[in-house]
């Protein structure tokens, strides 16, 4: 068995936790289920289910193979039965005890030393200073453009300000606020189609004033693809990576429009193919297509996180298909971890796990050596993203 327990990870796409204190059955399970709708989204007015329909809901999301892994996980961190309300009983003692030495335990156990953490989601956004200073992780903030698309839209402000406003905001994010990169969530709104030729000002200008007007159409699509692509160049001015959210996410994505094959005229184009973009969750269920991608453009990246753990069992078969095309050296781990800390724990004993599995068939195949096999683990759990994100 190929042993990867004592390698550091990074996890590379995860969020702040909210809730420092013990929590209810009730809550622990919303709040570490998967497919919620997200903070950001209940913000611009969406709508969340009603009660009976929403209890309902989460009694059935504590069947899902992810949520029983969870549970035999923290178990077997706690010395007790594989038993939800046992494990939530120790659980809740700990955090109640010390918080963050909880927290530095529970990592310590998993190998977690990094959380690459994106703050767009919860809203409002918590301060980076106040989260690194009690977590017991080094943490590496970014800055979610959405967030501040949505402030803008809010304001009155006219077509020359709102685009001067985002990319001051967005500059002085990545220069003195130190974040170390940008993430969009643009697939939970219009979609990844987005051609690279909304990089002209023009087209933000024009999209802007048709907002304001009322005379909007698919004005709201045209000024997003027109601020992403700013913010790729502005990524490439501070030189640091963007994420894209790519395939299944919380339950109002755009699932039709989420597949990483739609940003490859994007990606490929010349103004922006010198920008590291990170396809965030490999566009699981689509990973496939993040594999490729990572393969034929220099600086396309792709994560593990969100189908491990959330699609539990087909961690071992999402390493292994990512890796049918993606180089090692271009795969990072992550989990895709919010709210509560055991979701990152979760992942990172899931993550080791089925890393160790997919590489020990490469190594049957004859494909790589034992030696080859440890080295790809340990450059997927921590060292490409170390690379990546400058972090030495
Ligand atoms: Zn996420």
């Amino acid at each position: 068995m190929l042993d990867v327990a004592h390698l550091p990870v990074v996890d590379v796409h995860c969020h702040p936790f909210l809730d420092r204190g013990p929590v209810t059955a009730e809550q622990f399970t919303d709040m570490t289920a998967f497919g919620g709708g997200s903070g950001e989204y209940m913000e611009e007015g969406g709508v969340d289910f009603d009660e009976e329909v929403r209890s309902e809901l989460l009694r059935t999301k504590r069947d899902t193979l992810y949520f029983r892994r969870m549970v035999h996980d923290l178990a077997g961190f706690f010395g007790v039965e594989p038993d939800f309300d046992a494990v939530l009983k120790k659980r809740n003692e700990a955090v109640e005890k010390d918080y963050a030495g909880y927290v530095g335990r529970l990592y310590g156990d998993a190998g977690l030393t990094t959380l690459v953490l994106d703050f767009g989601n919860p809203q409002p956004a918590l301060n980076p200073a106040e989260v690194d200073a009690e977590l017991p992780v080094e943490v590496v903030p970014l800055f979610r453009i959405e967030p501040l698309i949505a402030e803008l839209l809010k304001t009155d402000v006219g077509p020359r300000e709102f685009l001067e406003r985002f990319e001051q905001v967005t500059s002085d994010a990545l220069g003195r606020g130190g974040y170390r990169g940008l993430k969009s969530v643009i697939a939970y709104r219009t979609g990844l189609d987005v051609s690279p030729l909304s990089r002209t000002r023009d087209q933000g200008y024009q999209a802007v004033d048709a907002i304001r007007r009322g005379t909007g159409g698919n004005a709201m699509k045209k000024l997003r693809d027109h601020l992403l692509c700013r913010a790729l160049e502005l990524c490439m001015d501070h030189d640091v990576p963007m994420q894209v959210h790519t395939g299944m996410g919380d339950r109002e994505v755009n699932l039709l429009r989420c597949r990483p094959a739609y940003l490859m005229d994007l990606l490929r184009f010349p103004a922006f193919r010198s920008c590291r973009v990170l396809l965030v969750h490999a566009g699981y269920p689509y990973h496939g297509e993040a594999g490729y991608m990572a393969n034929v453009l220099p600086r396309v990246y792709c994560d593990l996180s969100e189908g491990i753990p959330f699609a539990g069992s087909a961690a071992r078969r999402i390493v292994g298909e990512v890796l049918e095309m993606a180089p090692v050296s271009k795969v990072v781990y992550g989990s895709d971890g919010y709210t509560l800390p055991e979701i990152n724990y979760t992942g990172a004993k899931l993550g080791k796990r089925a890393l160790a599995l997919a590489l020990e068939e490469i190594v049957d195949l004859g494909t790589l050596s034992e030696t080859e096999a440890s080295q790809a683990a340990a450059m997927i759990l921590s060292d490409n993203a170390r690379e990546l994100y400058g972090l030495g």
